[in-house]
Order: structure tokens, then C-alpha cells, then sequence
């Protein structure tokens, strides 16, 4: 089948080299002349596992190509994927021109009897104004729109393109139900999951997962403010909660919060559509306000560690917005450095992939090349993003790098003795506040829980 894609970023590379690795005839076309070159040449613009070498495999087996020209993108297409980005609008909501001006590509140069499919993730109806969009400009083209919206997720991303647990297929018709069909053939037939069913439900239904994730973020944060005030230890709370199978361990992490290009927009752009057809989506403005919380409650981890940020150096390791990706985007470990540089400290971080992008964010930050070298004089260490390696740390050398002996954790990845062993005064994310102990002086110790009569009086 002959398929174009719009797009050519995390969603649409990915989307052309699984399509090519299904059998499908697949041109990218992308805005960005400089993305566009470096993909003629076989270089993927970012990290992503194994896609380097499945690009490489695609384009040699000259299933695959690459173009900054629309005309030439869609002359032979009977399939187009829109996979541009929607990021967060000023107010909340999506932003949607990138979707319009695909519209636009569209109608200029697409073939009658076109598919076009929209990937990106957008608010429910937005197929019926692509679809409005296209008729406008050719009102004799013969077109059908439908949704297909992706799941895969940032560090496994061809993995979950080529295996994924379900694929969600929004069509108006059973010619569209069919051409898509006949598109997943080659994974449907090896066992995907394939979900049919009217576009606005699959519009709604990729928001709706997203939203959910966050929500179960923000839950496990909320546990973890409330840990920390009843003396109890997040970690296990989650681990009880995690357990059970109707709940499971996944996106119950207490830390810093989600991030990324993808949750907190999808969150607040749910939240606006759900308002402007008259339903107050309440529980998803608290899922954000929680999150931003969780921010909050990390800054003041370490401006009560450090009592004034003033002139303090810290290093932050970790500035991906999760581990295994180099993106950068809405970061919460760039958004903490953001912070603690305006509060007046100086920040050093480092970062295994997403050095170069957190710089693109905050172009004024100071960047090391490995943790040692980022703990040098500093007044606090905090880790910001959980990347494996951060668990393996060589905490002794780590002590003998800082000023200070004060280590945040703000992604519990650390054990409380693998800190106080090497020396540090340790804070994590909602767990008991630290006790007194032999390693650490008193500046260092927090107070003790709230009695429990005390909660009892609370609760009145
Ligand atoms: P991205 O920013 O990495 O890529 C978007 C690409 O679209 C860019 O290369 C940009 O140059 C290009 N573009 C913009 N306007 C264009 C136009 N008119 N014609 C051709 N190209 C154009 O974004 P992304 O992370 O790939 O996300 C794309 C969509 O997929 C978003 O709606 C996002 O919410 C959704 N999504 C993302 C992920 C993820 O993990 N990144 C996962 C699932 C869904």
C-alpha cells in the first residue's frame, strides 16, 4: 500500500519505519528541511532504541523515503497519516494549526479516494474539521478522514509501534474500516488487538488513557505529601497498592510528577473540551494542581535542606523528562533547575541523553559530562529524572565531590541507607521524615511525624 506520512518526529518516524517494516510503501514528509536531510541520510534527529538500524534497513530495502515536498509526498498515496505535533495552547487547549496546514497539504495534493488518517493526538471532533478544512479548499476531492492515535511511549517506542497492545481505529465508513484494516494486516494477523470504532470515540479514547495515567501519577504524589505528614513510607504504600492486580505497579511513581510532550497537555486540553460542551471535568484540574504540587514540595525539600538557595550550587542529575529518552520537552527535572536557578542558586547537571535538549530549554544551564563531575562543590545533589544508572551511583565518590553532604531524591530511586551509608543527609519523595542518626549532624535531621493524637485531634 502506498502511505505518506505528515510529520516525521517521535510519533511519525517511528510510524514510517514500522509501516515500511510492515510491507507498505511509505514517503515522510516533513516541514523541517533540516530533519528531512538528516533522514535521507539515515540519521535519526533523536534517541530512540534499535530505530537507527530499522531506519537503515528500510531505507536500503527501498521501502522507505523522505521529502520536504508535500506534492511529491502525496502524488502516489492512498493512505495519509498526519503525525504533526499539538502542543499545549496558551489557554489550555490544543493548538492546532499544524493540523490545519496538513489539512491544507492535503486538499493542494492528495489523490481522490485518500484516507487520511490522524495520528497526532488531537480533541475529539477534530476529524470533522479536517474534514471540513479539506472540503473547503477541494470541494471535488474524494477523501475519507479517520483516527488512528498512537500509544507508544518515548524509549520504546518501534517496539510498541511493531507490538502494540491494541491499535485504535476510528472510521465512518466501511471503506475506511477496511483500507485500515488491510494497513495492520501484517501485526494483526500475528495477534495485535485491533479496536474499531467511530472517530470522535477514538479521539476521545487516546485522551481519556493519557489522563488516566496522569491521574494515577497524581495519586501516588497526593499518597506521598500525605506520607510524609503521617510518617509513613510512600514506597510501600504503592507497593501494597501496586499488587493488586485491578490497580497494578505502573505510573505509581511519588516524585517530581509527569512531564513530557504528552501528559500535561492531554490532561488540560481533556479538561478544556470537556468545559466547552458543558461538563466540569473537575477531577482533572486536581490531577494537574496535584502535579504542580508535587514540584512545590520538591523545591521545598530543598530549600529546607539547604535553608537559603541564594548563592548555593546544586547539581541535578537527570534532565530527561523521563529515563530512556533524550527528550527534554516539559521536563520536570528542566522545570526544577528553572526554579532553583530564579530562587538564586547556581545549577550543574548532568544528563546521559537529554543534555543537549534541557540546554535547548534553559540555554543558560551548566552541563557536566558525567555525576562526579557535576558534584564538584556543590551545596545538594538532587535526582531528578530515574535513570538506572543513578541506582548504581558510586555514593562514597559522590561525597567527596560536594561542598555538602545533602542528597535529594527526588525520584525515589536510592535506598535511605545506601545515603546515610555514604554520608549524606537524605531526603526522598513520601517517606518517613529522616530520624537521627549517627552519619548526619543535626542540621541535617527533619522533625519528627505528627504524634498521632495530634492526627486523631484533626480529624476532629
Ligand atoms: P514532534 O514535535 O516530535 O514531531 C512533529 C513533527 O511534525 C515535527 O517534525 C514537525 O516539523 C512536523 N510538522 C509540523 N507541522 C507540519 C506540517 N504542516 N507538515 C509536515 N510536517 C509538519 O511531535 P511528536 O512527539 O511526534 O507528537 C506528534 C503527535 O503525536 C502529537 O499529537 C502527540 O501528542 C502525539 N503522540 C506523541 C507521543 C510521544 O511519545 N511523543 C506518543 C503518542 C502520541
Amino acid at each position: 500500500m502506498n502511505i505518506a506520512v505528515i510529520g516525521t518526529g517521535h510519533v511519525g518516524l517511528v510510524s514510517c519505519v514500522a509501516l515500511a517494516r510492515m510491507g507498505h510503501e511509505v514517503v515522510g514528509f516533513d516541514v523541517d528541511q533540516e530533519k528531512v536531510s538528516l533522514l535521507q541520510r539515515g540519521v535519526t534527529p533523536f534517541h530512540e532504541p534499535d530505530l537507527d538500524s530499522a531506519l537503515h534497513g528500510e531505507l536500503d530495502g527501498g521501502r522507505l523515503r523522505f521529502t520536504a515536498s508535500a506534492s511529491d509526498a502525496l502524488a502516489r498515496a492512498s493512505v495519509v497519516f498526519i503525525c504533526v505535533g499539538t502542543p499545549m495552547g496558551e489557554d489550555g487547549e490544543a493548538d492546532l494549526h499544524a493540523m490545519e496546514q496538513a489539512a491544507s497539504q492535503i486538499a493542494r495534493d492528495a489523490n481522490d479516494g485518500v484516507i487520511v488518517v490522524e495520528k497526532s493526538t488531537v480533541p475529539a471532533g477534530t476529524a470533522e474539521r479536517v474534514r471540513t478544512a479539506i472540503s473547503l479548499e477541494a470541494p471535488n476531492l474524494d477523501f475519507d478522514v479517520a483516527s488512528n492515535p498512537e500509544f507508544l511511549r518515548e524509549g520504546h517506542a518501534l517496539h510498541d509501534a511493531l507490538f502494540p497492545d491494541r491499535i485504535v481505529v476510528g472510521v465512518s465508513s466501511e471503506v475506511a474500516a477496511s483500507i485500515l484494516r488491510r494497513v495492520y494486516e501484517p501485526i494483526t494477523s500475528n495477534g495485535a488487538l485491533l479496536i474499531e470504532t467511530d472517530v470522535r470515540t477514538a479521539e476521545l479514547a487516546k485522551h481519556a488513557s493519557n489522563a488516566f495515567l496522569a491521574m494515577k501519577i497524581s495519586y501516588a504524589n497526593a499518597l506521598a505529601r500525605l506520607s510524609e505528614r503521617l510518617g509513613a513510607d510512600v514506597r510501600d504504600v504503592i507497593e501494597v497498592l501496586g499488587a493488586d492486580p485491578r490497580i497494578g505497579p505502573a505510573f505509581l511513581g511519588a516524585g517530581l510528577g509527569y512531564g513530557g510532550y504528552c501528559l500535561p497537555k492531554d490532561v488540560l486540553g481533556l479538561e478544556r473540551l470537556s468545559a466547552r460542551v458543558g461538563y466540569d471535568f473537575g477531577l482533572l484540574r486536581e490531577v494537574d494542581r496535584v502535579n504542580r504540587e508535587a514540584m512545590e514540595a520538591t523545591v521545598e525539600k530543598i530549600e529546607d535542606a539547604l535553608w537559603n538557595l541564594q548563592g548555593k550550587r546544586i547539581c541535578i542529575l537527570g534532565l530527561a523528562f523521563k529515563a530512556g529518552t533524550d527528550d527534554a520537552r516539559l521536563s520536570p527535572a528542566v522545570e526544577l533547575a528553572r526554579r532553583l536557578r530564579d530562587l538564586g542558586a547556581s545549577v550543574v547537571a548532568y544528563d546521559p541523553m537529554a543534555s543537549a535538549n534541557a540546554q535547548h530549554e534553559v540555554p543558560e544551564l551548566d552541563i557536566a559530562p558525567d555525576p562526579y563531575v557535576a558534584a564538584i562543590g556543590a551545596h545538594c545533589v538532587v535526582i531528578a529524572t530515574e535513570w538506572a544508572e543513578f541506582r548504581h551511583l558510586d555514593l562514597k565518590a559522590l561525597r567527596e565531590a560536594v561542598a555538602t553532604p545533602i542528597l535529594v531524591d527526588a525520584r525515589n530511586v536510592l535506598r535511605e541507607d545506601q545515603g546515610w551509608a555514604a554520608g549524606f543527609a537524605y531526603y526522598s519523595m513520601g517517606r518517613r521524615p529522616l530520624q537521627r542518626h549517627p552519619g548526619a549532624s543535626d542540621l541535617f535531621v527533619l522533625p519528627e511525624p505528627a504524634p498521632l493524637d495530634a492526627v486523631a485531634d484533626a480529624a476532629g
